[in-house]
């Protein structure tokens, strides 16, 4: 059996001693070669996801026309410029986080049968460095995406790294129910068991499906 299905196996088992509902797993193949995750296709796991239009287009444009249960995820910041690109070949988008972007996803998603389902992104830290809006504005924000009929189905996070995740999780839980949106996007190779804790419906995992990153 190829390592990454171990590996995958092993996570589905630890998930299952915590709850008994349990979230989608998206195995996080950026910068890996497609070889390296056609086992998992051909196992049957479902969710993808990467951070950068290009390198998905170039990796999953072939695979997404021969295997119809993958679906994909754009984890990563996306420029309104490339919205184009990234909706015939994205199922879910984690890195909604303004306006511009919003309404350019409402202007392109016309073109297709299919719309894209939407996370917002939160920076629950306010790191200046990270990507997302602001609690504060979320309100707002989501109406605004409603009223161009985007596909919002929760919201995800990336916490501080030095600071405990529970924290922050359990805040995002909350702040999706205030909202009434039933998915939550939270949970990495380090914290994916304290998110799924605090009821993530799709845990994001990297390395501890395909290994260290380069
Ligand atoms: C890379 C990435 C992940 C996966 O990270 P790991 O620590 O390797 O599990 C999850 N979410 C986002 C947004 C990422 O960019």
């Amino acid at each position: 059996m190829h390592q990454t299905i171990k590996n995958l196996n092993l996570i589905n088992k630890e998930l299952e001693l915590i709850s008994s509902k349990l979230p989608s797993i998206i195995a996080v193949s950026k910068t890996f070669p497609i070889s390296n995750i056609l086992p998992l296709i051909e196992n049957g796991h479902s969710h993808f996801g990467e951070n950068k239009v290009q390198e998905a287009l170039e990796k999953w444009k072939n695979i997404k026309e021969n295997f119809n249960h993958v679906k994909l995820h754009m984890l990563g910041k996306l420029q309104s410029n490339k919205v184009k690109f990234a909706l015939p070949l994205f199922d879910f988008i984690h890195s909604l986080d303004n306006e511009k972007l919003a309404k350019k996803i409402s202007d392109e998603q016309k073109n297709y049968e299919k719309k894209p389902k939407i996370f917002i992104q939160i920076n629950l830290g306010n790191e200046s460095q990270k990507s997302g809006i602001k609690k504060g504005d979320l309100k707002d924000f989501h109406l605004y995406c409603k009223e161009i009929d985007l596909d919002i189905i929760g919201l995800m996070c990336i916490p501080p790294v030095e600071e405990d995740p529970n924290f922050f999780f359990k805040e995002l839980n909350q702040l999706n129910k205030n909202l009434d949106l039933k998915e939550l996007s939270m949970g990495m190779s380090a914290d994916y068991i304290k998110a799924a804790k605090n009821f993530s419906t799709f845990l994001r995992i990297g390395s501890k499906i395909f290994g260290n990153r380069s």
